[in-house]
């Protein structure tokens, strides 16, 4: 299936998109846009998960990391996840994030089916569709905050003339207009995941997704990270979901979820 198949299969299903920021956009494959896809509706599904399980071998035992996970995610909803370390958290967000598929089960993503997408289409989807902020900020030390931003174009394949223009635009997003310049060596954790929430930003994701996103800020910090977060999930309607140890944090959204021991529950 080619990609603009795909893609005009994710805009059905995100519904009738007038007078939402991408929906008027008619050139779905333009080479220079990387974000060809129509930000869903609010209210329409941008996930759903079916019976979703994910197994892993270690030393001959298996290890069920999601054990029937059922869930539907509207989109531009703010979801919570908390749970036990081991509990199956980052395993949930590579499988939201195209990373990796479920062993069985099925996800879809804005009626983009991952569970059997082949390597090309997920990367695809990654590419365009999603934004990972994580605990550990995850920037290249040798390059410079706006380089880093620039990198999320490289990631999604996509040959435009104006990274640099939007890199420093994502930077002013969040605040780090004057530190465009420094390494990330040269910024505090804050900034570094500052940054790195620029880069998940730039190419414009409909779904963002944060695997403890403030675990390694202080108090202060973590509320400017999620002020900021908050802003973004406001201006552009995203879906976002983040997981966090932290009840301060959670408490912010929308929804919470506890995941342990690979089963989704309501809080
Ligand atoms: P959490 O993020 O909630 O701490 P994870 O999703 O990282 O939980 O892990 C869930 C379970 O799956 C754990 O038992 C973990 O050891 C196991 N696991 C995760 N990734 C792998 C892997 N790549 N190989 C083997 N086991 C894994
Ligand atoms: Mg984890």
């Amino acid at each position: 299936m080619s990609r603009a198949t795909t893609d005009r299969t994710g805009a059905v299903d995100a519904g009738r998109a007038s007078g939402t920021r991408r929906g008027d956009r008619a050139t779905p494959d333009h080479r220079s846009d990387p974000t060809p896809d129509p930000t869903p509706e609010r209210g329409s599904t941008m996930y759903q998960l079916t019976d979703v399980t994910k197994t892993y071998r270690r030393r001959g035992e298996v290890v069920r990391a999601l054990d029937g996970v059922t869930l539907t995610i509207p989109a531009g909803q703010r979801v919570a996840i908390q749970g036990p370390t081991g509990g199956g958290k980052s395993t949930l967000l590579q499988v939201l994030g195209a990373l990796d598929r479920p062993t069985s089960g099925s996800v879809t993503l804005a009626g983009h089916d991952l569970s059997t997408a082949r390597d090309r289409e997920l990367t695809a989807v990654r590419a365009r569709q999603v934004g990972f902020v994580f605990q550990g900020f995850n920037l290249v030390p040798t390059l410079s905050a706006v380089e880093n931003v620039e990198t999320a174009f490289a990631a999604a394949g996509v040959d435009a003339t104006d990274h640099r223009r939007r890199s420093l635009e994502a930077l002013d997003r969040v605040g780090l207009a004057e530190r465009a310049g420094h390494r990330p060596g040269e910024l505090s954790g804050g900034q570094q995941q500052r940054v790195a929430l620029a880069r998940a930003l730039v190419t414009e994701p409909a779904v963002l997704l944060a695997d403890e996103p403030t675990g390694s800020l202080d108090e202060a910090t973590r509320d400017e990270v999620m002020d900021l977060l908050e802003g973004v999930h406001r201006e552009r309607g995203l879906t976002l979901v983040v997981v966090t140890h932290d009840s301060a944090v959670a408490a912010r959204a929308e929804r919470r979820l506890r995941l342990a021991a690979g089963r989704v529950t309501e809080l």
